[in-house]
């Protein structure tokens, strides 16, 4: 049995798994610390799953190292890995009552503190907010409350780590948005290390301490949601994480932290004062980005005279999509637009995302 230590660590390091010819995770890095809420997030088949299931024992790695506190858990079988596990579907036994269900977390494990199985199944499902349920038939629960259930069960045995795979994935939007919720509660309440996967950036910003984004099998950028929204490092991530407006063009001068950008036939100053690669110099490409809710109509050091081609009206605000020079812009406005309007935006609010020489 892996016990972590109080500084409750989870790594990979350097881990590569292939099927055939196919590589789904390829020299991941990655750490976890104790009690954190960590989000996995990517497009479909960038191996989030693969990852989860590296963690968890399911998969051995072909090459680099899976660590919990410390400890090299090679070989170590998931029963073993003291990990809780819940998947997308609900996986629940249609044959057996909800306590049974939850119980059955217990059948590999004494329930921690001393307590007897009924005494935890109890208090889990308090936890979950199902007291009583007990005796009931899984299949008389709503969707939500059939992944609360299958939550109880992989906590029931005290796990040190609880691994969720896209457990909201058949839930409509409004559940989704009730669970995430009570997810992080759950979480925050046991204080548990917990890795979530999701395809669903929104949901990842919402409930995360930090988020790894995945592509190809690869991590762009570990951060907190906050910087992974304000300060994406890569295209990528700019452009996966919410919507936004990438520019690419050439660097014609650097004044301090600040650059003077020819994209298409305007010349925009931009500012490089969170750009964290190399040197930014004359000539150069750079690529950087803009979020539509910066973009403003009639204000902003940097100008553009672009066409509304779109309204979606999306209640709080408005999304117009615009024709800048044969380039699509997004804005975020209160304001119902329409013909030419003048948009601009500050230098501080753009983001450099890639610069080449
Ligand atoms: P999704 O969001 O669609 O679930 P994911 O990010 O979780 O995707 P993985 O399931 O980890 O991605 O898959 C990563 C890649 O590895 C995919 O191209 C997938 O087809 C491939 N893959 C995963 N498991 C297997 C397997 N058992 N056999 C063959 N290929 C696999």
């Amino acid at each position: 049995m892996i016990t972590v230590g109080s500084e409750s660590v989870l790594e990979l390091d350097g881990v590569t798994r292939r099927y055939g010819g196919m590589t789904a995770v390829e020299e991941l890095s990655l750490s976890v610390a104790d009690g954190e809420f960590f989000t996995l997030v990517g497009p479909s088949g960038c191996g989030k799953t693969t990852t989860l299931r590296l963690i968890a024992g399911f998969e051995e790695p072909m090459s680099g190292t899976v660590r919990f506190g410390g400890t090299d858990v090679a070989g170590v079988p998931p029963e073993d890995r003291n990990v809780g596990v819940v998947f997308q579907n609900y996986a629940l036994f249609s044959h057996m009552t909800v306590g049974e269900n939850v119980a059955y977390g217990l059948n590999f494990a004494e329930p921690p503190g001393g307590v007897s199985d009924e005494e935890r199944v109890a208090e889990l499902l308090e936890l979950v907010d199902l007291s009583g349920t007990q005796g009931r038939d899984p299949s008389s629960l709503s969707g939500g409350q059939r992944q609360r259930v299958a939550i109880a069960r992989a906590l029931a045995p005290g796990p040190d780590v609880l691994l969720l795979d896209e457990p909201m994935s058949a839930l409509d939007a409004k559940l989704r948005e009730r669970l995430r919720v009570q997810v992080r509660e759950i979480q925050q309440e046991l204080d548990i290390t917990t890795i979530y996967v999701t395809h669903d950036q929104e949901e990842a910003l919402a409930v995360s301490d930090r988020v790894a984004v995945l592509n190809e099998g690869t991590v762009e950028q570990v951060a907190t949601p906050r910087d992974i929204y304000h300060r994406p490092q890569s295209r990528f991530v700019a452009e996966f994480v919410g919507d936004n407006n990438v520019f690419d063009g050439e660097v014609q001068a650097v004044d301090g932290d600040t650059a003077t950008v020819a994209v298409s036939e305007e010349t925009l100053r931009v500012s490089l004062g969170d750009w964290r690669g190399s040197p930014v110099s004359v000539g150069d490409r750079l690529t950087f980005c803009v979020r539509p809710e910066e973009l403003a109509v009639g204000s902003g050091a940097n100008r553009l005279t672009a066409g509304v081609t779109s309204s979606e009206f999306l209640g709080e605000t408005t999304r117009v999509r615009l024709d800048w020079l044969g380039q699509e812009l997004m804005l975020r406005t209160r304001e119902a637009l329409g013909g030419d309007v003048t948009v601009g935006f500050d230098p501080k609010d753009a983001r450099v995302v890639e610069c080449r020489t």
